[in-house]
């Protein structure tokens, strides 16, 4: 049985939660795009700069060697949060966005031909589009896309027929961030490995709300980031089979990223620093350390369960306002609400409701093809985490039937 989350302990925890706006209690719901940080994670970070700042892998001085250990130490607990075989394995990124860059520029740009077919899904973040675009347009090889059916889910047919010799390249999200699916990742990486092609998920939105084991997914490339599962902004990672890190070329040049520099040319470090060129994200690695603690000492199983509740709950308590339509209601799904509501633009409705201390997101959610399949602008989206509570959802639904109210008159 699962252990129920002790919420009003979890929120003590998370200082930010404290604040009023505009005299409201603050109703946080846009985890989505970020979410809060424990203090765990907070002193995490703060501890570092105040007793283990240095640079890495440099310095022979006991300050260095304390903060390599941090990093390097960080690298292992990301590896262990997603099942990975080895810390080398995992290269810190900036985040997911950055992960899928460096992705596309080594092994897009060394693996694609002209006529090759990168396949991703209609329900992608722009940042698992975009890079595809510009090395398709570098190499000669054409984006695909699997469409989604009404409710959200991918077109499980319609992928598979997509699916050919020429794809090279799968690359999907694990949850979308625009409608909350999750896409059952083990079967369709099987599927895209029959053909021969590579899987790279976008765990962005999983890594948050999901127990993810990348060898148990089957896929070959996962990306997160550090800022959505409770750790600090700038830092992610990237995971990849050894071979094929082996197998990529560098792709930014610089300090740690080499063996020997001569102006005749230059020797790469071993992986997974030959991509870590540069001075890294020390604290950062470590606030996500801290952050991927917090979460499994939470319980990652506790925390879905709790989520899934709120899921329900706002699913259901959003389905009684009059002229509300919720976009995206796959069976599957992760703890994101996305909404309309008649006549009254996404931005107004959030603007409204930051009236009353309630913040969630209005706009495309850089899915734009998501809300083009549905023939709407933007959506409203409310979207849930450890320390979220049905309250929460209330005050939210009393603060859109008063948007109803101020709009109809
Ligand atoms: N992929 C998905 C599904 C996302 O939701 C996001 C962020 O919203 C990203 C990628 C990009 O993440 P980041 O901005 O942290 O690089």
């Amino acid at each position: 049985m699962t252990a129920t989350l002790d919420v009003g302990r979890i929120r003590e925890q998370f200082p930010i939660l404290a604040r009023r706006v505009h005299g409201r209690p603050l109703a946080y719901l846009d985890n989505a795009a970020t979410t809060q940080k424990p203090r765990a994670v907070i002193e995490a970070v703060r501890r570092f700069y105040e007793e283990r700042n240095a640079n890495v892998h440099r310095g022979a001085y006991t300050l260095s060697a304390e903060a390599t250990d941090a990093y390097e130490g960080a690298r292992a607990r990301v590896a262990r949060f997603v099942g990975a075989a080895d810390a080398r394995e995992i290269v810190f990124t900036r985040g997911t966005t950055e992960a899928i860059n460096l992705v596309a520029w080594t092994l897009g740009l060394t693996r694609l031909r002209e006529g090759d077919e990168i396949l991703v899904t209609g329900m992608e973040h722009h940042s698992n589009i975009v890079p595809w675009q510009l090395v398709a347009a570098r190499t000669g090889a054409r984006l695909a896309v699997a469409p989604i059916t009404d409710a959200g889910d991918l077109d499980r047919e319609a992928f598979r027929k997509q699916l050919s010799s020429r794809t090279r390249i799968v690359a999907l999200a694990h949850v979308s961030n625009a409608l909350g699916t999750i896409n059952p990742v083990r079967e369709l990486a099987a599927e895209a490995h029959e053909k021969g092609a590579l899987v790279l998920v976008d765990g962005a939105q999983a890594v948050p709300h999901l127990p993810v084991d990348v060898r148990d997914l089957g896929c070959d490339l996962y990306a997160f980031s550090g800022h959505k599962v409770y750790g600090p902004t700038g830092i992610g990672a990237l995971w990849a089979r050894r071979e094929l890190l082996e197998e990529m070329p560098p792709w930014q040049g610089g300090g740690d990223m080499i063996l020997e520099v001569r102006f005749e040319g230059s020797t790469w470090n071993e992986v997974p620093w030959k991509f870590e060129a540069g001075t890294p994200n020390v604290a950062g690695a470590v606030g996500l350390a801290a952050a991927l603690d917090w979460v499994a000492e939470t319980g990652l199983p506790a925390i879905a369960a709790h989520e899934a509740d709120l899921l329900a709950y706002a699913t259901a308590r959003l389905g009684e306002i009059e002229g509300l339509r919720i976009v995206g209601t796959a069976p599957r799904k992760a703890a994101v609400v996305s909404f309309v509501l008649d006549e009254v633009h996404p931005h107004d409705v959030a603007t409204f409701l930051d009236a009353d201390g309630i913040a969630v997101r209005a706009g495309h959610h850089c899915a734009q093809p998501v809300m083009d399949r549905y023939g709407v602008p933007a959506t409203v989206r409310a979207s849930f985490a450890a320390y979220n509570t049905r309250e929460e959802v209330d005050a939210l639904v009393a603060s859109l039937r008063k948007v109803r109210e101020v709009f109809a008159r």
